[in-house]
Parts: C-alpha cells; structure tokens; sequence
C-alpha cells in the first residue's frame, strides 16, 4: 500500500518504549507530512499505554514484530512503501544485560543488522547507487554515551572519543554503531547516529534509576542505590532528546556521529534525594507516619555495587549545538518534579503500583 495521501513513511523502531513513544507524540505534533509506522514486539519494557494520545491518529500505526524478522521487515517496508528509518529499539538495561546477555545480543546487534541489511536492498541497487526517487532516504541509529565507556574526574566525551564499552548493554550498542557505520563506508547508505546521554521523564520502565526510585518509596520499600551513590551521570529530559533526534534526522551531514547530552552532570546521591524530597512535598506526612519515617529519604539503602559499573559519563555537545544549533533547554529540578508528578498521578500511578 503506497500511502493514498502521498505522506512520507518512516519506520520507527520500539516505539512502545520509554523514549520511542515519547519521540513518536512529538513527531506527529511537529510534522502532518509523515506517516510513522512504530514496530515494536512489546517486550517487558514496551507499553502500548504509552501510546494511547497517538493511537487513533491517522498519521499512525502499530506493528507488533520483532526487527530481527527479516521477512516481516521486508513486507513492511514493501507495503508502507517505507522512505526513512529511526531506530530506537533495543535492549537497553544494563543490569538486565549482566544476567542474560542473549537479548542484548540477538536485538542490539542482529536486530539492526537485519533492519540495515533490507533498508539497503530496498533503498539502492548496488554500493554507492540509491534507487531513483529514493535518495534522501536515511537511517539514523540511536545510541548511547556509554560506548565511550567510563571517565575519571575530568573530561567529556567527544564524537572522537574511543569506543571502550564495558558491559554487555554497551558492547552490544558499540557494535551496532560499528556495522551501521560500515554500511555507510562500504554501500554508501545515508546513516547518521545520535549517541545521548542518560534520559528522565513519563514513560520509562520501572526497573530504570529514577521511576525505581518512586516505586520504592510509594510502596515504603528500601530504595536501592549502588554503592555509595556518587557515580556520576549526565542527566536529559526526553523531551530535549526528542529535538535533538529531530534536528540531527533532518538536518545532520551523512555518515556523522552526533553526541546529545544535558550539560546536567548529577551525583546519584543528589537524584534520589531531590525525588524524596519532592515525594515527601506530594505525600502527606501522615501517610509516611503511618508507614514508620518521616521523609523518603530514610528509605534510602546503599547495596553492593553493579560489577563494572562505569564512575562518570558527561558528554560534549559542541558539534551538534555549533552545527545544528541544538542545546538542552529544560531545567532538571523542574522537569524531574513533573518526572515524579507523572509517576504519582492518579492515572498513571497504576504504572508503578
Ligand atoms: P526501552 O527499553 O524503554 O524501549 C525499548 C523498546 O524496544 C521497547 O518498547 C521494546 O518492546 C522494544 N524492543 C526490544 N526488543 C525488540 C525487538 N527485538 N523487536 C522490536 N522491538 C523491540 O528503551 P529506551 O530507554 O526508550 O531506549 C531507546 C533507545 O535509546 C535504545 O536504543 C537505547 O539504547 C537508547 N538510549 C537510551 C537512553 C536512556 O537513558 N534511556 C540513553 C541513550 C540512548
């Protein structure tokens, strides 16, 4: 089915995912030309409640698939007819990847080959030559900071930092970044890649730090933080993500790498305090009375580090904001406050609880 409208159709990879779903409400708010088809296999962290805003627009569809099913992947891109790809799924738990690396494995890597691999023979007829009409046609891979591995006290990552991943998560991205980079170097596919910093904001699956954090305390749990609390991670709100993806997919140079990140480098220490903080301003002394503490903070329990957990990730933005002209706009102390506010509202609460 080529798209009656004439509208442009984009694949988008696990968009019933945390920062997927977010992307996809700000893509069909943004734009009326595309029509954006999200495949995603539901997986634990895949949430189609994450999509109910979206769900009856015309400018959308939801697949469920796995992208590592070439012959489903094939039809799709047959049948929709399908001019750019943003892919965002992906196994994407560290903890999760320490105890059962396979996932991280067949998803990250053979997952994006395969959609590389029919990207490829659907867009061109051989290495360096598109097919006519299909030129502009791009695929932009999303990845992470932690490729560049770990830093010590000084120093950021650049978009030439060497890539030293050190956990099964990491390596499994650092890979895909690799063989989507070959397919540029050796076919000439228009590939681009965002490598960002750590995410906040609705949506994101519970087992991650900060939604972990306010189920927790919700339930009078102990919140579990690693080590001693003061490993180091560059902090940016999804939304920020999103215009950064945005701007990079349509205005970014072939071939490139660009590094988002929030110039917003926190302590895990200073995070969980500021969401007991403002847990203990939404909920009623009383309630935590009746529940033996005073603030959440006395939840607060330090457990046996992560093996390998890197110390600090801060990223460089110089390329994409001197380029493209992006820049994180939010402030975290308020943004984290909607964070938690999303988290605990009546609605969404059935999310955590
Ligand atoms: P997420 O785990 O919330 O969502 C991943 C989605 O992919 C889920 O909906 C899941 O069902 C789907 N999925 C998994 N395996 C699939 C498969 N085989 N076929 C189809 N769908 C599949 O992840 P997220 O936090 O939204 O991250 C999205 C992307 O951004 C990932 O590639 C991740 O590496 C990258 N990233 C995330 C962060 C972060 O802080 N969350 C930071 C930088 C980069």
């Amino acid at each position: 089915m080529k798209d009656s409208l004439n509208k442009k159709v984009l694949l988008i990879t696990g968009g019933a995912g945390f920062i997927g779903s977010n992307f996809l409400e700000f893509l069909l708010k943004k734009y009326s030309h595309y029509k954006l088809i999200n495949i995603d296999n539901l997986t634990y962290a895949g949430n189609l409640e994450n999509l109910v805003h979206i769900e009856t627009s015309n400018n959308y569809t939801f697949i469920k698939g796995d992208i590592c099913n070439r012959e489903l992947l094939e039809h799709i891109f047959n049948f929709y007819d399908i001019r750019g790809v943003i892919h965002f799924a992906a196994e994407s738990h560290v903890d999760n990847s320490i105890t059962s690396p396979n996932n991280f494995i067949r998803t990250n890597i053979i997952g994006t080959f395969t959609l590389l691999e029919v990207a490829r023979s659907y867009w061109m007829m051989g290495p360096g030559k598109y097919k006519k009409g299909y030129e502009d046609c791009r695929f932009h891979h999303i990845s992470t900071d932690e490729v560049y591995g770990s830093l010590g006290k000084e120093g950021f990552f650049t978009e030439r930092s060497p890539y030293a991943p050190r956990s099964p998560y990491s390596a499994s991205k650092a890979s895909s970044d690799m063989i989507v980079k070959s397919y540029y170097h050796t076919y000439g596919l228009n590939i681009i890649i965002t490598n960002c910093s750590n995410n906040y904001g609705p949506k994101q699956a519970r087992e991650k730090f900060i939604p972990k954090i306010i189920e927790s305390a919700l339930n009078y749990n102990s919140i579990p933080v690693y080590g001693d609390g003061t490993n180091v991670r560059d902090w940016l709100y999804v939304t920020d993500h999103c215009r950064g993806i945005d701007v990079v997919y349509h205005f970014g140079k072939i071939g490139e790498t660009y590094n988002i990140g929030g110039n917003n480098e926190r302590q895990n220490n200073y995070v969980v305090e500021k969401v007991c903080e403002i847990l203990d301003e939404i909920i009623p002394l009383d309630d935590r009375e009746n529940n033996g503490i005073k603030s959440f903070k006395d939840l607060i329990s330090y457990v046996k580090d992560r093996p390998g957990h890197d110390r600090r990730y801060a990223v460089d933005t110089t390329k994409i904001s001197q380029e493209l002209g992006w820049r994180p706009v939010e402030n975290f102390e308020e943004t984290l406050r909607e964070t938690v506010i999303w988290y605990t509202g009546d609605i969404n609460r059935k999310v955590l609880l």
